[in-house]
């Protein structure tokens, strides 16, 4: 058990800036590497309620910009700077919304869109294009954008599209995934089980989503911690296993078996268990 100063934590809960920084085991772990820590040691629960978006853009002060202004209006907000970071996040989380700019490094936003649309993934994409390239718009729309806004912009034209565009996609694109009596809901972020709500902390939550994404096949360890964590994360910690322990726990129905040495496997629960 590690223990924290308060503040440190307050900190933490209350500002998400990547910023600030706390020891831990003697080293210095930015906030998102500490997030699962906290949340598996201390049983702090983040980011509970909010909409997740993820903004993908390379350059730094735009990106900061763009998160700042989306988290001050409540958002949890991921942010990444290259288009294969922005990929797969995209393609691993559930987010509400993503701000996707064109042209990024590693790999162009609209090869990211593409590839995403591809793997069925369905949520709201805004992309950010260079004001005279008209040709990025069409692109972008042929790719499956769902809207744009040119640079240079205003913070507010983004805010508004965003709110516009999570507005109309509240009214379609399924977003419930069940397991026996265990539903999850992407768009909402709730889990209940038969109806009745279950609270979650997100790393908890990102992990059952995972699973649930990928139910009738093992998924092991090391591919939990690859898609739910950074690289900063302690690959040997045990703590997938602090996780997987506390979800069964809250959800009380045996829908996560361990298969000995492989890893997890989401299952209904057999009739008369
Ligand atoms: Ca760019």
């Amino acid at each position: 058990m590690m223990t924290l100063p308060r503040r440190t934590y307050f900190w933490i809960a209350c500002r998400y800036e990547e910023k600030v920084t706390l020891q831990y085991e003697s080293r210095s772990l930015p906030v998102h590497a500490a997030r699962p820590l906290l949340e598996a040691y201390c049983a702090i629960p983040l980011a509970e309620t909010s909409l997740r978006l993820l903004v993908v853009e390379d350059d730094p002060d735009l990106n900061r910009q763009l998160t700042t202004a989306l988290t001050d209006a409540g958002y949890v907000v991921d942010r990444a700077f290259d288009g294969e970071e922005g990929h797969y996040l995209g393609d691993s989380e559930p987010y509400d919304a993503i701000v996707l700019d064109i042209g990024l490094p590693k790999m162009d936003g609209i090869s990211v869109l593409e590839a995403w649309r591809r793997n069925g993934r369905v949520m709201p994409v805004l992309i950010l294009t260079a004001r005279d390239r008209w040709s990025d718009k069409v692109q972008g729309f042929d790719a499956g954008a769902d809207d744009y806004v040119a640079k240079p912009f205003h913070l507010e034209e983004v805010l508004a599209r965003i709110r516009a565009l999570l507005r109309r996609s509240a009214g379609h694109a399924q977003s419930e995934l069940t397991c026996g009596p265990v539903t999850l809901d992407t768009r909402t972020g709730r889990v209940s089980v038969s109806g009745n709500p279950i609270k979650m902390t997100s790393h908890e939550y990102r992990l059952l989503a995972y699973l649930m994404h990928h139910s009738g096949r093992v998924v092991s360890r090391t591919e939990l911690v690859e898609h739910l964590y950074d690289q900063d994360f302690d690959r040997d910690s045990n703590t997938i296993e602090v996780f997987v322990g506390r979800i069964r726990k809250k959800l009380d129905v045996d829908i996560i078996q361990t298969v000995r040495g492989l890893g997890y496997l989401l299952t209904p629960p057999s009739p008369g268990t």
